[in-house]
Protein backbone atom coordinates (compact mmCIF):
# COMPACT_ATOMS: atom_id res chain seq x y z
CA UNK A 1 0.00 0.00 0.00
CA UNK A 2 1.31 3.21 -0.85
CA UNK A 3 2.50 5.36 2.02
CA UNK A 4 -0.19 7.90 1.47
CA UNK A 5 -3.06 5.68 1.45
CA UNK A 6 -1.67 3.58 4.58
CA UNK A 7 -1.68 7.56 6.40
CA UNK A 8 -5.38 7.73 5.36
CA UNK A 9 -6.12 4.82 6.63
CA UNK A 10 -4.42 5.09 10.10
CA UNK A 11 -6.38 8.70 10.24
CA UNK A 12 -9.61 6.86 10.01
CA UNK A 13 -8.74 4.32 12.63
CA UNK A 14 -7.26 6.90 15.01
CA UNK A 15 -9.45 9.33 15.32
CA UNK A 16 -12.90 7.46 14.87
CA UNK A 17 -16.06 9.57 14.83
CA UNK A 18 -14.72 12.96 13.04
CA UNK A 19 -15.62 12.51 9.58
CA UNK A 20 -14.73 16.64 8.71
CA UNK A 21 -11.08 15.51 10.10
CA UNK A 22 -11.04 12.57 8.08
CA UNK A 23 -12.08 14.53 5.06
CA UNK A 24 -9.67 17.74 5.24
CA UNK A 25 -7.12 15.11 5.62
CA UNK A 26 -7.78 12.69 2.79
CA UNK A 27 -8.22 16.00 0.56
CA UNK A 28 -4.77 17.64 1.25
CA UNK A 29 -2.99 14.18 1.27
CA UNK A 30 -4.52 13.21 -2.49
CA UNK A 31 -3.40 16.36 -3.89
CA UNK A 32 0.27 16.42 -2.53
CA UNK A 33 0.60 12.77 -3.77
CA UNK A 34 3.14 13.63 -6.40
CA UNK A 35 5.34 14.85 -4.11
CA UNK A 36 5.01 12.36 -1.63
CA UNK A 37 5.21 9.30 -3.73
CA UNK A 38 8.70 11.05 -4.98
CA UNK A 39 10.14 10.80 -2.08
CA UNK A 40 8.39 8.52 -0.32
CA UNK A 41 11.33 6.46 0.82
CA UNK A 42 12.62 9.25 3.19
CA UNK A 43 9.32 10.39 4.22
CA UNK A 44 8.64 6.99 5.30
CA UNK A 45 11.86 6.67 7.43
CA UNK A 46 10.70 10.71 8.99
CA UNK A 47 7.22 9.64 9.60
CA UNK A 48 6.80 13.03 7.94
CA UNK A 49 2.78 12.34 7.53
CA UNK A 50 2.38 10.84 10.61
CA UNK A 51 4.04 13.93 12.41
CA UNK A 52 1.76 16.30 9.73
CA UNK A 53 -1.18 14.44 10.55
CA UNK A 54 -1.28 14.15 14.37
CA UNK A 55 -1.66 17.64 16.25
CA UNK A 56 1.72 18.99 18.29
CA UNK A 57 -0.75 19.25 21.24
CA UNK A 58 -4.68 19.15 21.47
CA UNK A 59 -6.43 20.58 24.49
CA UNK A 60 -9.79 20.25 25.93
CA UNK A 61 -11.07 21.96 28.66
CA UNK A 62 -14.36 22.79 31.19
CA UNK A 63 -16.07 25.93 30.29
CA UNK A 64 -18.61 26.55 33.47
CA UNK A 65 -20.60 29.84 33.27
CA UNK A 66 -23.58 31.52 35.20
CA UNK A 67 -26.30 32.84 33.41
CA UNK A 68 -28.63 35.49 33.82
CA UNK A 69 -30.80 33.77 36.13
CA UNK A 70 -27.82 32.77 38.16
CA UNK A 71 -27.84 28.96 36.25
CA UNK A 72 -24.71 27.60 36.16
CA UNK A 73 -24.20 25.88 32.71
CA UNK A 74 -21.10 23.47 31.51
CA UNK A 75 -19.27 23.62 27.82
CA UNK A 76 -16.25 22.43 26.61
CA UNK A 77 -13.27 24.41 24.82
CA UNK A 78 -11.29 23.31 22.73
CA UNK A 79 -7.70 24.22 21.42
CA UNK A 80 -5.36 22.15 18.83
CA UNK A 81 -1.83 23.25 18.15
CA UNK A 82 -1.41 21.66 15.13
CA UNK A 83 2.01 22.81 13.11
CA UNK A 84 4.17 25.16 14.51
CA UNK A 85 7.05 24.32 12.27
CA UNK A 86 6.68 27.88 10.08
CA UNK A 87 5.27 30.70 13.02
CA UNK A 88 3.74 30.60 16.65
CA UNK A 89 -0.40 28.71 16.06
CA UNK A 90 -2.30 31.27 14.67
CA UNK A 91 -6.17 30.36 14.06
CA UNK A 92 -9.64 31.56 14.67
CA UNK A 93 -12.06 29.97 18.11
CA UNK A 94 -15.47 28.66 16.87
CA UNK A 95 -18.64 29.41 19.22
CA UNK A 96 -21.13 27.05 17.77
CA UNK A 97 -23.16 24.33 19.30
CA UNK A 98 -21.71 22.17 16.38
CA UNK A 99 -18.08 22.28 17.60
CA UNK A 100 -16.35 19.21 18.33
CA UNK A 101 -12.92 17.88 18.75
CA UNK A 102 -13.49 16.10 14.91
CA UNK A 103 -14.37 19.76 13.46
CA UNK A 104 -11.62 21.59 15.38
CA UNK A 105 -8.55 19.09 14.24
CA UNK A 106 -10.25 19.64 10.08
CA UNK A 107 -9.87 23.69 10.90
CA UNK A 108 -6.36 23.17 12.51
CA UNK A 109 -5.33 20.84 9.75
CA UNK A 110 -7.01 23.53 6.95
CA UNK A 111 -5.15 25.99 8.54
CA UNK A 112 -1.59 24.90 8.37
CA UNK A 113 -1.78 25.40 4.92
CA UNK A 114 -3.71 28.18 4.34
CA UNK A 115 -1.10 30.32 6.66
CA UNK A 116 1.95 28.98 4.58
CA UNK A 117 0.28 29.86 1.93
CA UNK A 118 -0.08 34.02 2.90
CA UNK A 119 3.78 33.73 2.77
CA UNK A 120 3.67 35.12 6.42
CA UNK A 121 5.27 33.32 9.28
CA UNK A 122 2.12 31.75 11.36
CA UNK A 123 1.54 28.02 12.06
CA UNK A 124 -1.66 26.53 12.36
CA UNK A 125 -4.30 26.15 15.14
CA UNK A 126 -8.03 26.34 15.88
CA UNK A 127 -9.99 26.21 19.00
CA UNK A 128 -13.57 26.89 20.03
CA UNK A 129 -16.48 25.43 22.22
CA UNK A 130 -19.69 23.91 21.94
CA UNK A 131 -21.40 27.18 23.48
CA UNK A 132 -24.75 28.47 21.53
CA UNK A 133 -23.99 32.67 21.32
CA UNK A 134 -27.48 32.84 19.89
CA UNK A 135 -29.85 34.45 22.29
CA UNK A 136 -27.71 35.25 25.24
CA UNK A 137 -27.40 38.35 26.92
CA UNK A 138 -23.73 40.33 26.56
CA UNK A 139 -23.23 39.63 30.19
CA UNK A 140 -24.10 35.81 29.32
CA UNK A 141 -21.11 36.06 26.27
CA UNK A 142 -18.99 38.34 28.80
CA UNK A 143 -19.30 35.14 31.70
CA UNK A 144 -18.46 32.56 29.00
CA UNK A 145 -15.81 34.54 27.14
CA UNK A 146 -14.13 35.14 30.60
CA UNK A 147 -14.16 31.68 31.99
CA UNK A 148 -13.40 30.31 28.69
CA UNK A 149 -10.11 32.28 28.76
CA UNK A 150 -9.23 31.74 32.49
CA UNK A 151 -8.42 28.37 30.80
CA UNK A 152 -7.61 29.18 27.88
CA UNK A 153 -4.59 31.77 29.09
CA UNK A 154 -2.80 29.08 30.47
CA UNK A 155 -1.58 27.64 26.74
CA UNK A 156 -1.57 30.80 24.36
CA UNK A 157 0.76 34.08 23.98
CA UNK A 158 2.03 36.45 21.64
CA UNK A 159 4.74 34.65 20.89
CA UNK A 160 3.40 30.71 21.22
CA UNK A 161 -0.33 30.98 19.89
CA UNK A 162 -2.28 33.97 18.54
CA UNK A 163 -6.39 32.85 18.18
CA UNK A 164 -8.79 34.80 16.39
CA UNK A 165 -12.32 35.19 15.77
CA UNK A 166 -14.46 32.37 13.50
CA UNK A 167 -18.22 31.92 13.55
CA UNK A 168 -19.61 33.19 16.45
CA UNK A 169 -16.60 34.70 17.58
CA UNK A 170 -16.79 38.22 16.55
CA UNK A 171 -15.24 41.90 18.29
CA UNK A 172 -17.33 41.45 21.48
CA UNK A 173 -16.14 38.10 22.67
CA UNK A 174 -12.49 39.03 21.06
CA UNK A 175 -12.98 41.88 23.46
CA UNK A 176 -14.00 40.44 26.51
CA UNK A 177 -11.32 37.56 25.79
CA UNK A 178 -8.60 40.14 25.45
CA UNK A 179 -9.76 41.59 28.64
CA UNK A 180 -9.72 38.70 30.96
CA UNK A 181 -6.37 37.47 29.49
CA UNK A 182 -5.21 41.03 30.41
CA UNK A 183 -6.00 40.89 34.17
CA UNK A 184 -4.61 37.28 34.70
CA UNK A 185 -1.15 37.83 32.72
CA UNK A 186 -1.01 41.39 33.88
CA UNK A 187 0.40 41.94 30.38
CA UNK A 188 -0.47 44.02 27.32
CA UNK A 189 0.50 41.70 23.77
CA UNK A 190 -0.92 40.87 21.03
CA UNK A 191 -2.43 37.67 22.24
CA UNK A 192 -5.51 37.89 19.82
CA UNK A 193 -6.41 39.20 16.69
CA UNK A 194 -9.35 40.69 15.67
CA UNK A 195 -9.11 43.38 18.37
CA UNK A 196 -11.17 46.78 18.77
CA UNK A 197 -9.73 49.63 17.20
CA UNK A 198 -8.54 51.41 20.43
CA UNK A 199 -6.72 48.32 21.65
CA UNK A 200 -4.40 47.23 19.26
CA UNK A 201 -6.93 46.40 16.30
CA UNK A 202 -6.38 46.38 12.96
CA UNK A 203 -7.82 48.28 10.28
CA UNK A 204 -9.61 46.72 7.60
CA UNK A 205 -9.36 43.20 9.97
CA UNK A 206 -13.22 42.97 9.77
CA UNK A 207 -13.45 43.38 6.06
CA UNK A 208 -10.25 41.24 5.17
CA UNK A 209 -11.65 37.66 4.43
CA UNK A 210 -14.29 39.01 2.41
CA UNK A 211 -12.31 41.72 0.98
CA UNK A 212 -9.65 38.82 0.47
CA UNK A 213 -11.95 36.71 -1.19
CA UNK A 214 -13.05 39.27 -4.20
CA UNK A 215 -9.44 40.37 -4.59
CA UNK A 216 -8.22 36.11 -5.44
CA UNK A 217 -11.92 35.92 -7.34
CA UNK A 218 -10.96 38.90 -9.72
CA UNK A 219 -7.49 37.90 -10.31
CA UNK A 220 -8.44 34.40 -11.34
CA UNK A 221 -10.94 35.60 -13.99
CA UNK A 222 -8.16 38.12 -15.05
CA UNK A 223 -6.48 35.61 -15.88
CA UNK A 224 -8.87 33.92 -17.69
CA UNK A 225 -9.48 36.36 -19.61
CA UNK A 226 -12.67 37.33 -17.75
CA UNK A 227 -13.49 40.61 -16.34
CA UNK A 228 -15.55 40.77 -12.83
CA UNK A 229 -17.31 43.96 -13.69
CA UNK A 230 -20.68 42.93 -14.90
CA UNK A 231 -20.89 39.65 -13.82
CA UNK A 232 -23.66 38.25 -10.93
CA UNK A 233 -22.70 36.25 -7.85
CA UNK A 234 -24.93 34.09 -5.34
CA UNK A 235 -23.77 33.89 -1.67
CA UNK A 236 -24.64 31.86 0.95
CA UNK A 237 -23.98 33.21 5.14
CA UNK A 238 -24.65 36.48 6.34
CA UNK A 239 -21.44 37.03 8.54
CA UNK A 240 -18.94 38.41 8.61
CA UNK A 241 -17.67 36.95 5.40
CA UNK A 242 -20.25 37.04 3.69
CA UNK A 243 -21.41 40.79 4.62
CA UNK A 244 -17.75 41.99 3.15
CA UNK A 245 -17.57 40.08 0.01
CA UNK A 246 -20.95 41.59 -0.96
CA UNK A 247 -19.56 44.72 -0.15
CA UNK A 248 -16.21 44.26 -2.24
CA UNK A 249 -17.67 42.17 -5.11
CA UNK A 250 -20.45 45.43 -5.55
CA UNK A 251 -17.58 47.85 -5.44
CA UNK A 252 -15.74 45.83 -8.14
CA UNK A 253 -18.74 46.32 -10.33
CA UNK A 254 -20.22 42.83 -9.72
CA UNK A 255 -24.12 42.17 -8.55
CA UNK A 256 -24.61 39.42 -5.48
CA UNK A 257 -28.30 38.37 -5.92
CA UNK A 258 -28.37 36.01 -2.44
CA UNK A 259 -27.49 35.67 1.28
CA UNK A 260 -28.58 33.13 3.72
CA UNK A 261 -28.43 32.46 7.38
CA UNK A 262 -29.04 29.40 9.30
CA UNK A 263 -32.66 29.13 8.92
CA UNK A 264 -33.48 30.98 5.78
CA UNK A 265 -32.24 32.80 2.68
CA UNK A 266 -32.60 35.51 0.08
CA UNK A 267 -32.97 36.43 -3.31
CA UNK A 268 -32.80 39.78 -4.42
CA UNK A 269 -32.87 41.08 -8.14
CA UNK A 270 -31.68 44.01 -7.65
CA UNK A 271 -28.45 43.13 -5.99
CA UNK A 272 -28.39 42.47 -1.76
CA UNK A 273 -28.44 45.68 -0.01
CA UNK A 274 -25.40 45.68 2.37
CA UNK A 275 -26.23 48.59 4.77
CA UNK A 276 -29.47 46.70 5.25
CA UNK A 277 -27.64 43.61 6.08
CA UNK A 278 -25.00 45.39 8.12
CA UNK A 279 -27.88 46.67 10.11
CA UNK A 280 -29.76 43.43 10.63
CA UNK A 281 -26.67 41.09 11.04
CA UNK A 282 -24.20 43.37 12.80
CA UNK A 283 -26.01 45.45 14.99
CA UNK A 284 -29.78 43.93 15.54
CA UNK A 285 -28.55 40.44 15.58
CA UNK A 286 -31.95 39.56 13.87
CA UNK A 287 -33.16 37.22 11.24
CA UNK A 288 -32.85 37.19 7.51
CA UNK A 289 -36.54 37.67 8.00
CA UNK A 290 -36.35 41.79 8.54
CA UNK A 291 -34.57 42.11 4.64
CA UNK A 292 -37.81 41.95 3.40
CA UNK A 293 -38.42 45.55 5.73
CA UNK A 294 -36.17 46.75 3.80
CA UNK A 295 -36.49 45.53 0.01
CA UNK A 296 -39.97 45.00 -0.89
CA UNK A 297 -39.18 43.51 -4.15
CA UNK A 298 -37.19 40.75 -2.29
CA UNK A 299 -38.38 37.19 -1.22
CA UNK A 300 -37.35 35.40 1.55
CA UNK A 301 -37.44 31.46 1.71
CA UNK A 302 -37.08 29.33 4.29
CA UNK A 303 -34.13 26.45 4.10
CA UNK A 304 -31.55 26.13 1.61
CA UNK A 305 -31.46 27.08 -1.76
CA UNK A 306 -29.09 30.18 -2.94
CA UNK A 307 -27.36 27.95 -5.17
CA UNK A 308 -30.40 27.55 -6.95
CA UNK A 309 -30.10 30.81 -8.74
CA UNK A 310 -28.27 31.50 -12.29
CA UNK A 311 -25.52 33.49 -11.46
CA UNK A 312 -21.68 33.44 -13.09
CA UNK A 313 -19.85 33.08 -9.77
CA UNK A 314 -20.84 31.16 -6.49
CA UNK A 315 -19.38 31.97 -2.81
CA UNK A 316 -20.44 29.86 -0.27
CA UNK A 317 -18.94 31.66 3.18
CA UNK A 318 -21.38 30.26 5.75
CA UNK A 319 -19.93 26.95 7.10
CA UNK A 320 -18.78 23.25 5.71
CA UNK A 321 -20.71 20.86 3.56
CA UNK A 322 -22.90 23.26 2.95
CA UNK A 323 -22.69 23.08 -1.01
CA UNK A 324 -23.40 19.52 -2.20
CA UNK A 325 -23.62 17.76 -5.32
CA UNK A 326 -26.76 18.92 -6.53
CA UNK A 327 -26.11 22.06 -5.75
CA UNK A 328 -23.04 21.41 -8.16
CA UNK A 329 -25.18 20.39 -10.54
CA UNK A 330 -27.16 23.49 -10.46
CA UNK A 331 -24.17 25.89 -10.57
CA UNK A 332 -23.02 23.98 -13.52
CA UNK A 333 -26.51 23.82 -15.83
CA UNK A 334 -26.88 27.39 -14.89
CA UNK A 335 -23.41 28.20 -16.45
CA UNK A 336 -21.27 29.02 -13.55
CA UNK A 337 -17.77 30.24 -14.27
CA UNK A 338 -15.98 30.11 -11.16
CA UNK A 339 -16.92 28.94 -7.32
CA UNK A 340 -14.08 30.47 -4.69
CA UNK A 341 -14.67 29.39 -1.20
CA UNK A 342 -15.19 32.24 1.18
CA UNK A 343 -15.79 29.53 4.58
CA UNK A 344 -13.72 26.87 4.83
CA UNK A 345 -14.70 23.72 3.35
CA UNK A 346 -18.46 24.55 2.46
CA UNK A 347 -17.96 22.44 -0.58
CA UNK A 348 -18.36 18.36 -0.72
CA UNK A 349 -15.87 16.39 -1.83
CA UNK A 350 -18.12 15.08 -4.53
CA UNK A 351 -18.95 18.48 -5.29
CA UNK A 352 -15.66 19.78 -6.08
CA UNK A 353 -14.95 16.88 -8.28
CA UNK A 354 -17.98 17.97 -10.29
CA UNK A 355 -17.17 21.11 -10.48
CA UNK A 356 -13.67 20.55 -12.01
CA UNK A 357 -14.78 17.83 -13.91
CA UNK A 358 -17.50 20.40 -15.51
CA UNK A 359 -14.48 23.27 -15.80
CA UNK A 360 -16.00 25.87 -13.28
CA UNK A 361 -12.78 27.33 -12.36
CA UNK A 362 -12.74 25.89 -8.19
CA UNK A 363 -10.35 27.77 -5.33
CA UNK A 364 -10.63 26.31 -2.14
CA UNK A 365 -10.98 28.24 0.51
CA UNK A 366 -7.57 27.65 2.19
CA UNK A 367 -6.57 29.49 -0.69
CA UNK A 368 -9.67 32.22 -1.14
CA UNK A 369 -10.33 32.89 2.50
CA UNK A 370 -6.77 33.31 3.40
CA UNK A 371 -6.85 36.73 3.76
CA UNK A 372 -8.51 37.01 6.67
CA UNK A 373 -5.27 35.28 9.12
CA UNK A 374 -2.92 36.72 6.25
CA UNK A 375 -5.11 40.27 7.97
CA UNK A 376 -4.85 38.65 11.43
CA UNK A 377 -0.75 38.26 10.36
CA UNK A 378 -0.20 42.36 9.92
CA UNK A 379 -2.70 42.97 13.01
CA UNK A 380 0.40 40.82 14.64
CA UNK A 381 3.30 42.97 13.09
CA UNK A 382 1.56 46.14 14.14
CA UNK A 383 0.95 45.22 17.70
CA UNK A 384 4.55 43.84 17.71
CA UNK A 385 5.70 47.43 16.23
CA UNK A 386 3.23 49.40 18.58
CA UNK A 387 2.34 51.03 15.26
CA UNK A 388 -1.33 51.70 13.92
CA UNK A 389 -0.97 51.23 10.11
CA UNK A 390 -3.89 53.50 7.66
CA UNK A 391 -6.69 51.17 6.16
CA UNK A 392 -5.18 51.89 2.83
CA UNK A 393 -2.03 50.71 3.87
CA UNK A 394 -3.68 47.18 5.09
CA UNK A 395 -6.09 46.82 2.37
CA UNK A 396 -3.15 47.35 -0.30
CA UNK A 397 -0.73 44.56 1.26
CA UNK A 398 -4.16 42.42 1.41
CA UNK A 399 -4.79 43.02 -2.01
CA UNK A 400 -1.19 42.10 -3.11
CA UNK A 401 -1.25 39.18 -0.75
CA UNK A 402 -4.21 37.40 -2.77
CA UNK A 403 -2.88 38.64 -5.57
CA UNK A 404 0.41 36.96 -4.75
CA UNK A 405 -1.43 33.63 -3.71
CA UNK A 406 -2.94 33.70 -6.48
CA UNK A 407 -0.16 33.22 -9.01
CA UNK A 408 1.62 30.90 -6.47
CA UNK A 409 -0.78 28.40 -6.71
CA UNK A 410 -1.67 28.61 -10.20
CA UNK A 411 1.87 28.16 -10.81
CA UNK A 412 2.23 24.75 -8.35
CA UNK A 413 -0.69 23.49 -9.91
CA UNK A 414 0.93 23.97 -13.61
CA UNK A 415 4.53 22.57 -12.42
CA UNK A 416 3.04 19.28 -11.67
CA UNK A 417 0.88 18.94 -14.67
CA UNK A 418 -2.61 19.80 -13.16
CA UNK A 419 -3.03 23.40 -14.37
CA UNK A 420 -5.93 25.33 -13.25
CA UNK A 421 -6.38 22.83 -10.76
CA UNK A 422 -6.05 24.90 -8.01
CA UNK A 423 -7.23 22.19 -4.93
CA UNK A 424 -3.76 20.74 -6.08
CA UNK A 425 -1.63 23.92 -6.48
CA UNK A 426 -2.88 25.22 -3.01
CA UNK A 427 -1.93 22.24 -1.11
CA UNK A 428 0.69 21.78 -2.79
CA UNK A 429 2.33 25.24 -2.44
CA UNK A 430 1.37 25.17 0.70
CA UNK A 431 2.72 21.92 2.23
CA UNK A 432 5.78 22.73 0.58
CA UNK A 433 7.09 25.46 2.77
CA UNK A 434 5.62 23.52 6.08
CA UNK A 435 7.92 20.44 4.69
CA UNK A 436 10.77 22.48 4.46
CA UNK A 437 10.51 23.88 7.76
CA UNK A 438 9.72 20.50 9.28
CA UNK A 439 12.73 19.18 7.39
CA UNK A 440 14.76 21.47 8.96
CA UNK A 441 14.26 21.24 12.11
CA UNK A 442 14.29 17.96 12.83
CA UNK A 443 12.34 14.66 14.44
CA UNK A 444 10.24 17.37 16.78
P1 LIG B 1 -20.25 34.31 11.23
O1 LIG B 1 -20.63 33.65 12.52
O2 LIG B 1 -20.02 35.77 11.21
O3 LIG B 1 -21.32 33.97 10.09
C1 LIG B 1 -21.63 32.67 9.72
C2 LIG B 1 -22.83 32.70 8.80
O4 LIG B 1 -23.11 31.39 8.37
C3 LIG B 1 -24.08 33.21 9.47
O5 LIG B 1 -24.89 33.83 8.52
C4 LIG B 1 -24.73 31.93 9.99
O6 LIG B 1 -26.13 32.04 10.15
C5 LIG B 1 -24.37 30.95 8.88
N1 LIG B 1 -24.19 29.60 9.43
C6 LIG B 1 -23.36 29.21 10.43
N2 LIG B 1 -23.48 27.90 10.67
C7 LIG B 1 -24.42 27.46 9.82
C8 LIG B 1 -24.99 26.19 9.58
N3 LIG B 1 -24.62 25.12 10.28
N4 LIG B 1 -25.92 26.10 8.59
C9 LIG B 1 -26.28 27.20 7.87
N5 LIG B 1 -25.77 28.42 8.07
C10 LIG B 1 -24.86 28.54 9.02
O7 LIG B 1 -18.96 33.52 10.73
P2 LIG B 1 -17.88 33.97 9.65
O8 LIG B 1 -18.52 34.75 8.58
O9 LIG B 1 -16.73 34.53 10.38
O10 LIG B 1 -17.39 32.55 9.10
C11 LIG B 1 -18.01 31.90 8.00
C12 LIG B 1 -17.09 30.83 7.46
O11 LIG B 1 -15.86 31.45 7.03
C13 LIG B 1 -16.67 29.74 8.44
O12 LIG B 1 -16.47 28.54 7.72
C14 LIG B 1 -15.34 30.23 8.95
O13 LIG B 1 -14.52 29.19 9.46
C15 LIG B 1 -14.76 30.82 7.66
N6 LIG B 1 -13.70 31.80 7.84
C16 LIG B 1 -13.90 32.95 8.55
C17 LIG B 1 -12.88 33.88 8.65
C18 LIG B 1 -13.09 35.19 9.31
O14 LIG B 1 -12.18 36.04 9.24
N7 LIG B 1 -14.22 35.46 9.92
C19 LIG B 1 -11.55 33.63 8.08
C20 LIG B 1 -11.47 32.41 7.28
C21 LIG B 1 -12.51 31.54 7.21
P3 LIG B 1 -26.76 32.83 11.39
O15 LIG B 1 -26.70 34.29 11.01
O16 LIG B 1 -28.16 32.31 11.47
O17 LIG B 1 -25.94 32.51 12.58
Amino acid sequence: MSYVDEIIEQVITKNPGEPEFHQAVREVLESIRPVIDANEEKFRRDALLERLVNPERQIKFRVPWIDDNGSVHVNTGYRVQFNSAIGPYKGGLRLHPSVNIGIIKFLGFEQIFKNSLTGLPIGGGKGGSDFDPKGKSDREIMSFCQSFMLELSKYIGADTDVPAGDIGTGAREIGYMFGMYKRIRNVFEGVLTGKGLSFGGSLARTEATGYGLLYITEELLKDHGIDIKGKTAVVSGAGNVAIYAIEKAHQLGAKVLTCSDSTGWVYDPDGIDVAALKQIKEIDRARLTEYKKYRPNSEYHEGRGVWQIKADIALPCATQNELDIEDAKLLVANGAIAVCEGANMPTTEAATKYLQENGVYFVPGKAANAGGVATSALEMSQNSERLSWSFGEVDSKLNGIMVNLYHNIAKAAEKYGYKDNFVVGANIAGFEKVLDAMNAQGIV
